[in-house]
């Protein structure tokens, strides 16, 4: 995708600039994921080098691999991003909710399916992907 989208957290301090790797959006509902959106978190995948992001941002490593980053002001989720070397190294997974109308994005797939609650699931045909199938494709190193 060539358009590029400005988006911002809860308070406005935070300002996050992004030219998304594709016009899709993909949900996730693993237990951290969960944990730190409140829900599942719906993202844009952003290759290295087409994010920025300005203001109050702290990021944490919460896993061997991956590291989120939020506004230190307001709390918001902001993003996703892969540290593990690898060709996934750098690729950022950034919050939809930090867009108006999402960036006009569609929701395509979800992963970690198998975490899903019982209790509610997205409408439409969604490309899903369970914990072991997400793992192996990680592994196999196509796609992100
Ligand atoms: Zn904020
Ligand atoms: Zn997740």
């Amino acid at each position: 995708m060539d358009k590029k989208l400005t988006g911002y957290c809860l308070c406005g301090a935070c300002e996050v600039i992004i030219r998304p790797a594709e016009g899709k959006m993909h949900a996730c509902h693993c237990d951290m994921c969960r944990a730190w959106t409140g829900s599942s978190l719906i993202a844009v995948k952003v290759l290295p080098g087409d994010l920025e992001a300005k203001g109050p941002v702290r990021t944490r490593a919460t896993s061997a691999w991956a590291e989120r980053g939020w506004c230190d002001d307001c709390g918001s989720s902001l993003f996703y991003r892969v540290t593990a070397s690898g060709p996934y190294q750098g690729v950022t997974h950034v919050a939809t909710g930090l867009f108006k109308n999402a960036g006009g994005l569609m929701l395509a797939s979800e992963i970690y399916t198998d975490y899903r609650p019982d209790g509610y699931a997205f409408a439409g045909e969604l490309r899903g992907m369970t914990e072991a199938e997400v793992m192996a494709k990680f592994t196999e190193g196509d796609g992100a």
